[in-house]
């Protein structure tokens, strides 16, 4: 049971997230629920450009769940190799579309027990699926940005994928658990980066806890002083990492900006001075 406090400041990153990225939506390209299946398998430890690359010829060539679960293994590995992981992966997508051929009638199931039982589908693809092409909100997508920025954020102290879902789905209204993934998703990619999050040019700067991170982002346009220990730990706890409280901001930064980022908009770049503040939007 999450206090109110930590309800509050999940609520608060919620809004400041729909309002820097109202139009985010799931980077793979697809066009059906069977290709967004098999990207979301493919795209396991790789980059999702690097998925778009390889699936235009790989539906070209093999269209349907039979034809997948039909085509000969060292043709699939070719098509995929890009993606790595490739023998596995071509083994799972033609066990996966052997099930869906035999069980499914060649269709992806709209339920989240079914689509487990695929060969290389777990709780993290079906809940994309699910949530991506069917729009039912089963969960709480958890990827590495996900859980990287959650725990910044102060929203989970934990570190399993299922732990931290289950701390999302708890603090999250179900109405949002799907556009929260994909706006996380674009922030960790944007601004929340793994190596150097750019804190101060972050909507979230004001009320995000940081916990982990050592130094603000920008060389030249800092967050503010590296949280000490003692400090951060005054954070975790007042931004509710499980059981805290609302989250009150310790850095400089102004107030969360309302202007929107397009969703297929580059990287931030590196600011060049102070100037470059949330309240003015990221570009
Ligand atoms: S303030 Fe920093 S740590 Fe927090 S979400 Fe923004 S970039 Fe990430």
């Amino acid at each position: 049971m999450k206090s109110p406090q930590a309800r509050r400041h999940a609520a608060q990153v919620v809004e400041i997230l729909a309002a820097t990225y109202p139009d985010a939506e799931c980077a793979l390209v697809h066009e059906n629920p069977l290709q967004l299946l098999i990207a979301t398998i493919l795209s396991a430890q790789c980059t999702d450009a690097r998925v778009n690359m390889v699936t235009p010829g790989l539906f070209a060539k093999y269209p349907t769940a039979k034809a997948l679960a039909d085509a000969p293994q060292e043709d699939l590995e070719k098509e995929i190799q890009s993606t790595g992981f490739f023998r596995s992966k071509a083994k799972n997508i033609r066990a996966c579309c052997r099930d869906l051929v035999d069980k499914h009638g060649g269709e992806v199931p709209r339920d989240l027990d079914s689509l487990v039982q695929l060969a290389g589908v777990g709780r993290k693809t079906a809940n994309v699926v699910l949530g991506t092409a069917f729009g039912i909100a089963s969960g709480v997508v958890v990827d590495t940005h996900v859980a990287r920025l959650s725990k910044r954020m102060g929203l989970t102290r934990a570190t399993q994928p299922e732990k931290i879902e289950q701390d999302l789905m708890a603090l999250l209204p179900e109405s949002e658990w799907v556009n929260f993934s994909h706006r996380m998703i674009h922030h960790g990619r944007r601004i929340c980066t793994a190596r150097k999050p750019l804190c101060g040019q972050c909507p979230l700067n004001d009320v995000c806890p940081k916990i982990g991170v050592q130094y603000g982002a920008l060389d030249d346009e800092p967050a503010g002083k590296p949280i000490k220990p003692t400090a951060r730990r005054k954070a975790a706890k007042t931004a509710g990492a499980s059981e805290g409280s609302g989250a009150k901001a310790r850095s400089p930064g102004k107030k969360a900006g309302k202007a929107a980022v397009k969703t297929n908009s580059r990287p931030a770049k590196k600011a060049t001075g102070r100037g470059r503040s949330a309240s003015r939007g990221i570009r």
